[in-house]
């Protein structure tokens, strides 16, 4: 009942404003500024096709680069701006960036490279949410088979709801993928009557599976998991060549870390081609 409404900082559990010493109030209050004005940028961060060895997409990432503050990373603001309903015009602006940047690339002879948007599960319940993409898109000619959206696993997810959102999706072509599989809250419950797409590993399993054979296990039997529910597999936080290797002989399809390229703007990745 209290959603929404100013509360003392102290009454609440740890929140992203906490942590950034900053009130949330004044937070939110610049949020919002950031969204009327030039605060938020898009990153892209690459996916590279592990069997053609060349880069096939990219996921956008939410940039806010605070006045105070520098960058802010979305793991700290992502749950304030869900906790207020911001997320649903910060998502908006993703989308509408995220449609234009792709374009940009294809007009720039960077071949048709797909996006992947992450929508959290405040946004599913938006109506609309599919339809503002697609307009998006089309506004911008993008084919929607070049639009995913990453759905990230939390105990907030309500399944009816993305089993719908899943079903819209794919009436209009575009792919759905379960974000940070394998460290949310029980998504295997659920993988057999939902129609994922794509499943990314998260970096928790990529980060150890060189050393640690059990870690090795998880993320071999995910691929093969893939392989059963015919999903594509992208691992994510891969920082060495070893760990490439490693997706290579597993045969997963792609392959995303700071080793094929951290997020970058678009002017940055037209400027560096
Ligand atoms: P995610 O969707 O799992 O995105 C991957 C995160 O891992 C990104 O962090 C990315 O910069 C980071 N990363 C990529 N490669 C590597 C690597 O090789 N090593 C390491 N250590 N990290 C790597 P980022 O940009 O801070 O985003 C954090 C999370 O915030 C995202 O996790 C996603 O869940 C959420 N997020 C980002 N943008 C949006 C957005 O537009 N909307 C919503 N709702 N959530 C977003
Ligand atoms: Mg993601
Ligand atoms: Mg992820
Ligand atoms: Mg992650």
């Amino acid at each position: 009942a209290l959603q929404g409404m100013p509360q003392a900082p102290g009454l609440l559990p740890v929140t992203p404003s906490e942590r950034l010493g900053i009130g949330r109030i004044r937070l939110e209050s610049q949020l919002r500024e950031a969204l009327a004005g030039r605060g938020l940028e898009l990153g892209l961060q690459p996916l590279l096709d592990v069997d053609r060895n060349q880069v096939a997409g990219y996921e956008a990432l939410v940039r806010w680069n605070h006045p105070e503050r520098g960058p802010i990373s979305p793991a700290e603001f992502v749950a304030l701006a869900e906790e207020t309903s911001l997320i649903v015009p910060v998502g908006e602006y993703v989308m509408d960036a995220a449609c234009e940047a792709v374009a940009a690339l294809v007009r720039a002879g960077h071949g048709s490279p797909f996006v992947a948007v992450n929508v959290s599960a405040r946004q599913l319940g938006h109506p609309g949410l599919v339809e503002r993409i697609v307009a998006r898109a089309d506004a911008a000619r993008l084919p929607r088979g070049s639009l995913k959206l990453e759905i990230t696993e939390s105990q907030a997810l309500d399944y009816t709801l993305v089993g719908e959102v899943i079903s819209l999706c794919h009436g209009h072509g575009i792919k759905v993928a379960l974000d940070d599989f394998g460290t949310g809250y029980s998504h295997l419950a659920h993988l057999h009557r939902l129609d994922f797409d794509v499943l990314k590993v998260d970096q928790a399993f990529s980060r150890h599976m060189l050393a640690d054979p059990r870690a090795m296990s998880v993320v071999e039997a995910i691929v093969q998991l893939g392989r059963a529910l015919s999903a594509e597999i992208v691992v994510e936080g891969i920082e060495t060549p070893a760990q490439l290797e490693v997706l290579r002989r597993l045969g997963c399809q792609f392959a995303q870390g700071y080793l094929i390229g951290r997020p970058r703007l678009l002017q940055e990745i037209l400027a560096a081609a």
